[in-house]
């Protein structure tokens, strides 16, 4: 089903769903309120696999007991540049948030601030957490262990790597410029996308394990291996991101990774990194940003392969999704509606439609 036949719903609508469904699970109200702004975020960048649609699964781990309700999240030092936080089992945003402010404020004691997390969760997007710096005319760097494996090491048939995500955010003159990509051919969030919306995946995303065939039928893509991007080398830059967000700071990784998708109950011991670095350091911020700005303008206005109107770089799309949803609103499959028409039902709050 194409997405201009979907409703529209006003981002603060978003919010206030996600924000009363928390609530209504028990959620602390600050809490909710963060993981909400957070995750309507993620919907307005056009990260869609990782907005409201999390809701449902989200909440059905609240239930569960798969996530602690109340963390206590445990920030140390362990160096003049350095930290580990224990999430405690709470909300990965919540404890992304956390480890984001403590990377800035690392960052703007030391010069750069390098902070590894565990036993967090699942965060959505990892441009969100690379971008925060960027507010303090730093940059941004996120790395994350998925929290499930949906591919193998490249030449293996076994499901034992994520497709651990990295994000890079750079400050220029008009915002942030954000490189935000799964290591794996595309996000899982996108074959639920395709799933939701009941339309096929193009042949070389998932591969049978026993033939090497193609698989194109989302609903199957838990029979297959999802490829890694690049080849080997999105394999290998896997392999890095998991040893350094998960092994080193004793957070899940290949075997020990808890499928989240199927086990609401299990804690999932997820690993992050986030590092901040002061631009200040290196040079004067306006300095910089300016020689940002000035490249960026060379490499739009390069000479450009036949067939391409225009050079894209990386955030363009999620810069322009968010300013066209803002004012448009936020498309909801009609499925994912009626998931969340149940869901507020469940849990006695105001629907969608109605806020
Ligand atoms: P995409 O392949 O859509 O995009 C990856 C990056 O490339 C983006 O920065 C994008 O910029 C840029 N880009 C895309 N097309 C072009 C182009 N034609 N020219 C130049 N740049 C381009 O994203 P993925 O499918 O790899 O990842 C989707 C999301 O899933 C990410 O937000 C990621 O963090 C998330 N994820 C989260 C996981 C988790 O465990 N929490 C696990 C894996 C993924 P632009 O923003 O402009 O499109």
């Amino acid at each position: 089903m194409a997405e201009a036949s979907f409703d529209r719903v006003p981002a603060l609508a978003v919010t206030s769903l996600i924000r009363d469904s928390f609530i209504a699970t028990g959620l602390p109200e600050a809490d909710a309120t963060r993981c909400a702004e957070l995750m309507t975020e993620a919907d307005l960048t056009g990260a869609d696999g990782h907005g409201v649609f999390r809701l449902p699964q989200y909440v059905r781990r609240l239930k569960a007991g798969g996530f602690n309700k109340r963390p206590k999240i445990a920030v140390t030092r362990s160096g003049a540049a350095t930290a580990l936080v224990d999430g405690d089992n709470g909300m990965g945003h919540l404890v992304m948030a956390r480890a984001a402010d403590e990377a800035v404020a690392l960052a703007r004691e030391a010069g750069v601030g390098w902070v590894g997390v565990r036993r967090s969760n699942h965060a959505g997007p990892a441009a969100l957490y690379a971008e925060m710096p960027t507010r303090h005319s730093m940059i941004g760097l996120y790395g994350a262990v998925a929290n499930a494996n949906h591919m193998a090491i490249w030449g293996g048939a076994e499901l034992l790597l994520g497709t651990n995500p990295l994000a890079i955010a750079v400050p220029s003159g008009r915002g942030a410029l954000v490189l935000d990509m799964a290591t794996s051919i595309v996000a899982y969030g996108t074959v639920k996308k395709y799933a939701l919306r009941g339309l096929a995946m193009p042949p070389g995303w998932f591969v049978n394990p026993q033939t090497g065939a193609s698989i194109t039928d989302p609903n199957k893509s838990g029979e297959g291996l999802l490829l890694p991007m690049g080849e080997y080398k999105g394999s290998g830059l896997a392999l890095m991101i998991g040893l350094i967000g998960g092994v080193l700071n004793g957070a899940a990784f290949g075997r020990d990774v808890v499928d989240f998708n199927a086990d609401d109950s299990s804690e999932t011991n997820t690993g992050h990194f986030m590092v901040a670095l002061d631009v200040a350091r290196f040079a004067p911020i306006a300095a910089f940003t300016a020689e940002v700005d000035r490249h960026i303008r060379g490499l739009r206005q390069s000479k450009r392969l036949p067939g391409v109107d225009a050079i894209r770089l990386p955030g363009d799309r999620r810069a322009q999704c968010r300013d066209e949803r803002l004012r448009q609103g936020v498309p909801v499959a009609p499925a994912l509606l009626a998931q969340l028409d149940n869901l507020a039902a469940e849990l006695n709050i105001k629907p969608l439609r109605d806020r």
